[in-house]
């Protein structure tokens, strides 16, 4: 059969359904990943579960996201880790190993295998041609344990890139090209494939800035075809082995197609508050910028870091301005040490950070308040870097250098053409990767073999099954775009309770009305109102369990984020949707009731449903879902509902 890239490797894995838009699929899963923030609840769920041990070819276990041990425990949290990778047969990195993302990528990405990870930015090795999708912790759980991972088949978009990127333009203007065209949810229920001759033209670290932020597109996933530039890639890594051609057939059909003429982009960046509010930055020149962050899943590699290294060298870093460089990985910063970069950048004044997502999420190099920060980071949600009134650019490390340099927001061509002295840094990858291994514990080198729980860590909360009614008070009622961060917020002081689900619920939505938790749990039940696009941002499935911790019986909302509506499914909270007419007619305090027997209805593949608000009027909310997750639902989430389950038969 002749098809696209993604079909071809979906075909490969396909356990049930059919490769129609839409339709839910069944697909086995190769690889899976989890960190820190979300592995804890993944790892007691698959003993809650009862498995024995991981039945996929590569488990991974990482700790990058709050790898500060402030006292007893994150420290808890990563012995726990390290004790169930251990136990149950998974690769573990320890805290300072590096990001999730570019550990994976350095160690196991591999060219049509499956990954599914409990990250958002799992689908990072799309631009080495591996099919990889973000999902909630439970979901990775089951795949550990042999299940299938379901998802309804996405659109696939053909992204034609033509031309090469000329000088100071970089693979992430590309990306963030992509947000100016097509928003945050331009890329919802689809996965973008990459083709066209300007692909050759880009290195797999290049390709994989690109997959990493298809996800604030919202799409399932992205990825490129593979060819000798991921074999170099590979060989660099010392896995050439691992090496498998990949590509569209010729006359494979797409669902759309976008064309993007490489040698026509600009540096850009993404301007507060939202990654798709993407600009030239000659628009913004002369903002001045009070601190600057290298790093991240995005732009955190050796390859990232040595432009801005090398625009640093001999020059100093604007004395109002602080710079900060954090590797994605420890390779990235032994490989930066050992060619002496690491010097350089701290003889210009550079603060260098350890490997970690740390500031991304709020934890560390907090900005100063009313202050602005430019960072190569692929989020700038209001309030994600851990102080309310942020105001935070994204941008390419080039673009981030300059800033550093000028102390203001500046396009590099400009600032080169000032300085005079100043070559554009190009894009080059090392001749090979050489950090070191120790951090990454194999399976063969586990030193547990039991789980080791401190008093941080708790249970996995259970609902029972669905009733015949639900509904309650409107506790809430919220705009578009509401995030995974407004949710449960990712900052050390709060999420440092990941393990223990009665504290961290403390925190429920408390960054859009900080009475909510108080008024939840006094209220024993209620539901949510939101707008378009409830949930997007990270897969942390806390946004959904600790709701359903305090009672939350369904959201209503204009439109879902794709993993935020499969963890309200996987705990058991009903997603509804309403138009904006009945959006707009609801108010925060009304009293929403679904008229008709919704365990009946979502047993029977009911899609609408009547509500009554205040018993004053009615109107209609739909379900939309497929009968596994409307089995889930009704047993009350997918945790009750895989223990009813036999796995892997
Ligand atoms: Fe870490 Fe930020 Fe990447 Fe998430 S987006 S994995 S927090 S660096």
């Amino acid at each position: 059969m002749s098809g696209t890239l993604t079909e071809k490797v979906l075909e490969d894995h396909l356990v049930e359904g059919e490769l129609e838009p839409g339709e839910e699929i069944g697909i086995e899963i190769d690889q899976v990943l989890t960190q820190d923030t979300t592995g804890t609840m993944v790892w007691l769920q698959f003993e809650a579960m009862e498995m024995d041990e991981v039945q996929t070819e590569i488990a991974a276990q990482y700790c990058d996201h709050q790898t500060y041990q402030f006292d007893f425990k994150n420290t808890d949290d990563h012995r726990f880790l390290r004790s169930a990778a251990g136990t149950y047969g998974a690769y573990f990195s320890r805290p300072g190993n590096g990001i999730c993302h570019n550990v994976h990528k350095e160690n196991f990405a591999a060219p049509g295998k499956t990954l599914l990870g409990s990250d958002s930015h799992t689908p990072t090795p799309g631009g080495l041609g591996q099919l990889a999708i973000g999902a909630g912790g439970i979901d990775i759980a089951v795949a550990m344990g042999g299940g299938a991972y379901y998802v309804e088949m996405p659109e696939v978009v053909n992204v034609r890139l033509e031309g090469e990127l000329p000088e100071w333009a970089t693979a992430k203007d590309v990306i963030l090209e992509m947000l100016r065209r097509l928003s945050v949810k331009g890329g919802v229920g689809k996965i973008f494939e990459y083709t066209g001759p300007g692909v050759e033209t880009l290195s797999v670290p290049e390709r994989t800035t690109i997959t990493n932020m298809g996800t604030e597109l919202g799409a399932t996933s992205s990825i490129f075809p593979t060819d000798e530039r991921t074999e170099e890639y590979l060989a660099k890594q010392g896995r050439e082995d691992e090496y498998v051609e990949l590509a569209p057939d010729a006359d494979a059909e797409y669902a759309d197609e976008i064309t993007i003429d490489l040698s026509e982009i600009e540096p850009l960046v993404a301007c507060p508050s939202m990654p798709d509010n993407v600009v030239p930055v000659r628009e913004v020149a002369g903002e001045k910028v009070d601190q600057v962050i290298l790093g991240s899943c995005t732009n955190g590699g050796y390859e990232d870091i040595l432009p801005a290294a090398k625009m640093l060298e001999g020059r100093e870093v604007n004395k109002k301005t602080d710079l900060i460089v954090a590797p994605g990985s420890k390779q990235a910063s032994e490989m930066l040490a050992r060619d002496g970069w690491t010097a350089e950048m701290m003889a210009a004044g550079v603060n260098f950070s350890e490997a970690t997502c740390g500031a991304c999420i709020g934890n560390g190099h907090v900005p100063a308040s009313d202050s602005v920060s430019v960072r190569t980071f692929n989020r700038n949600f209001e309030g994600r870097s851990g102080i309310e009134d942020d105001a935070v650019y994204l941008s390419s490390p080039e673009v981030a250098a300059a800033a550093a340099l000028k102390g203001e927001l500046v396009d590099p061509r400009d600032l080169a053409e000032e300085l005079g002295d100043m070559e554009a840094p190009g894009f080059e990858l090392p001749d090979v990767y050489d950090g070191s291994k120790a951090d990454l514990i194999t399976p063969d080198e586990a030193v547990d073999d039991e789980l080791v729980k401190g008093p941080n860590i708790g249970d996995v909360p259970l609902k029972g099954a669905l009733d015949d009614e639900v509904g309650g008070e409107t506790l809430l009622k919220m705009r578009d775009n509401i995030t995974t961060d407004h949710i449960i917020p990712a900052t050390s002081d709060i999420l440092m309770y990941r393990s223990n689900v009665p504290k961290l619920s403390e925190y429920t939505l408390s960054r859009v009305d900080e009475t909510f938790p108080e008024r939840a749990l006094e209220a024993d039940g209620g539901v949510l109102v939101a707008g378009e696009n409830y949930g997007q941002g990270s897969s942390r499935e806390h946004a959904a369990m600790c709701p359903m911790y305090l009672g939350i019986e369904a959201v209503f909302a204009q439109s879902f984020a794709r993993i935020h509506k499969a963890n309200l499914f996987n705990f058991g909270i009903v997603p509804l949707t309403i138009d904006q007419e009945t959006y707009d007619k609801i108010e925060q305090g009304d009293d929403i009731h679904i008229v008709d027997d919704i365990g009946e209805g979502v047993r029977n593949g009911e899609e609408e449903f009547t509500i009554s608000v205040n018993g004053e009027w009615e109107a209609t909310a739909h379900l939309d879902a497929s009968q596994r997750e409307r089995d889930i639902l009704a047993a009350g989430g997918k945790l009750s509902w895989t223990k009813e389950q036999s796995l892997g038969d």
